[in-house]
């Protein structure tokens, strides 16, 4: 058992992925496998049938993608040989920008069919061939039952969120699937809860599948108070955090969560600079050693702060840290949950408290969903200086509002592209710091409660 737990899978390069697979999984910034990932991937290689049970936020999407791109591998033929399907068009597209993301350096050719627009456009591009389809279940079958769309050809089928597909009465449709495709197939079964419907689907479905099921923990822990500030951008986050360990009494022992292994650079950076009581990084790119000393020390009392993402902090027990401070807003919602949990263990009183810009904003609403309640927000210290968004962090924060709305709501064409060019920062005049009094801040905070 000790020699199983030694062989663990810790990185992508362990999966034996392919090159370009490896660097698109670089380019997305993910460090390190989740742990569905960690558990489906070798399954899902090695050719068998899976039982996924794991919500949206864990990092299930690449754990089906990356193996089924793997097997795929480059453009073939005319008809598609895996098929997606799920429930609604917002996962479907969601789906469908994953696979953009990680098939970005290969040939594969994908496209998502749903419903609520016209099927030309969507029955032009199956036309052209196609390798990976991902769909909705009606829109398939209907372009299926008017002869636009081949499945003879089909070697793994996957089902994501079946249990909502269950309630939202596809389960016709899936029969009817079921019916015409290829026995002889790979097929993934993924939902979040397991319903009796979903139990009888997947007997149906599956053969001899492997289950693997990742339980999120669905409640912080009580003893945590929560805070949530909203900020502009990376170099007001700075000065909010500036301002916040001014009190170096009850902020004695920190772990600042950041998003990518450059903002835990650029935040150690700034602490080390400015004198603050002693800092450590742990991410992807420190050692193993080092992140073991770094523990520690941590552990041991004599660093004030800890930065770290979230990959190189789970499984991390230190108690006694006063406060958790998210720089940002994490993308697996899951680990809002393991990060606040490293405060308030062992019935400490333990304090939470995240900057979130306004693009960060729609995952703090997914997470308030997980933790089943609404963070508390506080409004920005009058004394924290409010600067302007330099132009290309603008841009980028546009884009991902634009990608955002589009997934709520595919017809939205994007505000992002009008407005380019309007807006000249002082960032793109070259000046370093903006007027406070007309800062994005300031335009764009809301008072009172926020929509949710
Ligand atoms: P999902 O549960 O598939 O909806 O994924 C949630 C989010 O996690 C998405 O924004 C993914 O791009 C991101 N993600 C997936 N795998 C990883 C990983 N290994 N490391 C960091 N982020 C990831």
């Amino acid at each position: 058992m000790a020699e199983e737990a030694e062989k663990e899978v810790t990185t992508f390069e362990d999966f034996k992925l392919n090159k370009q697979l490896l660097n698109a999984i670089n380019d997305a910034g993910y460090e390190k496998p989740t742990p569905i990932q960690q558990q489906a991937i070798p399954i899902i290689s090695g050719g068998h049938d899976v039982l996924g049970i794991a919500q949206t936020g864990t990092g299930k999407t690449a754990a089906f993608l990356l193996p089924l791109l793997m097997k795929v591998k480059y453009a073939q033929g005319q008809n598609p040989r895996a098929l997606i399907v799920a429930p609604t068009r917002e996962l479907v597209m969601q789906i469908e920008e994953n696979i953009t993301l990680l098939a970005k350096y290969t040939d594969i050719r994908h496209t998502a069919i749903y419903g609520g627009l016209g099927p030309k456009t969507q029955i032009e591009t199956i036309n052209k061939g196609i390798d990976i389809l991902v769909a909705t279940p009606k829109r398939l079958m209907e372009l299926y039952l008017k002869g636009d769309l081949i499945l003879k050809e089909l070697k793994t089928l996957i089902l994501d969120e079946a249990d909502k597909m269950m309630d939202m009465g596809f389960m016709p449709q899936i029969r009817q699937l079921l019916e015409v495709i290829p026995r002889k197939r790979q097929n993934l079964l993924f939902s979040a809860t397991m319903p009796d419907k979903v139990v009888q689907l997947s007997e149906e479905f599956l053969e001899f599948p492997t289950r693997v099921e990742i339980t999120p923990q669905a409640t912080p822990v009580e003893t945590v108070t929560q805070t949530l500030y909203r900020v502009p951008n990376l170099r007001t986050k700075i000065e909010l955090l500036e301002h916040i360990i001014q009190d170096e009494e009850t902020f004695n022992r920190v772990i600042i969560f950041t998003r990518s292994k450059k903002n835990a650079e650029s935040v150690s950076k700034f602490l080390e600079h400015r004198n603050y009581g002693e800092v450590r990084a742990i991410h992807g790119n420190k050692g193993q050693n080092t992140r073991i000393n770094s523990m520690e020390a941590f552990k041991g009392g004599d660093v004030r702060f800890l930065v770290a993402t979230d990959v190189a902090a789970r499984g991390i027990d230190v108690t006694m840290v006063s406060h958790v401070i998210n720089f940002d807003v994490p993308l697996i919602y899951e680990d809002y949950v393991h990060r606040i949990g490293r405060t308030g263990r062992a019935e400490q009183e333990g304090a939470a408290i995240t900057f979130a810009t306004d693009a960060e904003m729609y995952h703090v609403n997914k997470i308030e969903k997980i933790i089943r309640m609404q963070i508390p927000e506080v409004p920005m210290p009058a004394e924290v200086k409010v600067f302007e968004t330099p132009f290309e962090e603008q841009q980028e924060m546009a884009m991902d509002i634009d990608r955002q709305k589009r997934r709520e709501n595919p017809d939205f064409k994007g505000a992002f592209h009008e407005k380019k060019g309007r807006h000249k920062s002082n960032f793109e005049k070259g000046k370093k710091k903006g007027d406070p009094k007309n800062s994005f801040w300031q335009k764009t905070k809301k008072k009172g409660s926020r929509k949710k």
